[in-house]
């Protein structure tokens, strides 16, 4: 069977894989040039924290990423299972006594676990939670191996913007379409919205963490996920807005001072790069698989599309190759 995907970000990608693990014939279509910057997938933080997730998502979150997680934990060297860690400075620790009450599978962590764990923060936070079945990636890292290991399956890669705005149709030989186009595809999704999300990397050699590290706060709650050779990703903010390029002031001063609260070593800290993206959502921020002719759309990741590709790539080969509808991702009439 032949088929064709739309969009080289993550959604894209783990379809691609998904359907070459059933001996289909792929291409990929892209705007992009395989994977960059004007993927929102660019510019995710790679946490894979269905527990954290469990605060504000639905359980559909937790049980597409525990199937999502084996995938990434198959596919790519730098996932690293570490867990996450929860902290709250004194004066916010009401939040989180309320992050325990609305989450699961964490443990209370006393303070000479936490010099074990994160020396660097024991000092400062002499309690925290543990979620410790929870793992990160480099997004980055992990899609280039995932484009690579495609590419020497035999999957073409094209570069091309496909155009089907109205009366103009996109047309192929194909025997499906994927549309995995993200925000690109609103025009046929008039419900998907953006969440804009802005993010920094920084570098510090006087810092060091050895997993994602979460500091509530009641405006502009921080995460830090540290990469390689000192590099952090300081992310990220949430704001209803479609905007994909301007980060202000306001947003990075904000996470800069929240990272700063975290650990004053970050006042040091060298900045590399701030990113922007707005985040493909639908209204109750879960993801779709949708049907449109031989279309088949996979989107509405919102802040989930790590956690959740691969686990909708499956559901979406199972769909067009053996009529298996996923009814917890497919709201609507399907022939
Ligand atoms: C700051 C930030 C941090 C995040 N952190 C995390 C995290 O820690 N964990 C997590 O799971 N998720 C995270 N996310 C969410 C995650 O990044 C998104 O859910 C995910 O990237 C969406 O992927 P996608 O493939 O659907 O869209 P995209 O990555 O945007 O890919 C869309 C693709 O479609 C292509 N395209 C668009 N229009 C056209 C067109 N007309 N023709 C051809 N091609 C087109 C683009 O070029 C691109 O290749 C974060 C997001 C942000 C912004």
């Amino acid at each position: 069977m032949k088929i064709d995907i739309i969009g080289s970000g993550v959604s894209g990608l783990c379809c691609a894989h998904a359907f070459l693990e059933r001996a289909c014939e792929v291409r990929v279509i892209s705007a992009s040039d395989a994977l960059d910057s004007s993927c929102c997938s660019w510019w995710a933080g790679g946490m894979l924290a269905p527990g954290c997730e469990g605060e504000s998502a639905e359980p559909l979150i937790a049980a597409l990423g525990v199937e999502s997680m084996k995938f990434w934990q198959a596919l790519t060297p730098n996932y690293t299972r570490a867990g996450t860690l929860v902290l709250a400075t004194s004066r916010d620790r009401p939040l989180l006594d309320n992050f325990a009450r609305n989450t699961q599978g964490w443990q209370k962590l006393a303070s000479t676990q936490m010099q074990d764990l994160e020396p660097d923060l024991a000092e400062r936070f002499n309690s925290g939670l543990l979620f410790a079945d929870e793992a990160h990636l480099d997004p980055r890292q992990s899609l280039g191996q995932l484009i690579e290991q495609l590419k020497s399956r035999g999957v073409e890669f094209t570069q091309r913007v496909i155009d089907d705005g109205p009366g103009n149709e996109y047309s192929s030989v194909a025997d499906w379409i994927i549309d995995c186009r993200g925000l690109g595809a609103a025009h046929q999704l008039p419900d998907l919205r953006g969440v804009k999300g802005e993010m920094l990397h920084i570098h510090s050699t006087e810092i060091s963490l050895s997993r994602p590290v979460r500091l509530l706060h009641p405006r502009i709650p921080l995460y830090i996920v540290p990469r390689a050779n000192g590099v952090f990703m300081i992310g990220a903010t949430m704001i209803e807005s479609t905007e994909r390029s301007r980060a202000s002031v306001r947003s990075v001063l904000e996470l800069l001072s929240a990272a700063y609260a975290l650990h004053p070593a970050f006042g040091e800290a060298e900045i590399i790069e701030i990113g922007v993206d707005a985040r493909p959502a639908f209204n109750d921020n879960l993801p779709r698989l949708r049907r449109r002719g031989k279309t088949l759309s996979v989107n509405g990741m919102y802040r989930h599309g790590f956690l959740a590709a691969p686990a909708m790539a499956r559901r979406c080969v199972e769909f067009a190759l053996d009529g298996i509808i996923p009814k917890e991702v497919m709201d609507e009439n399907t022939p």
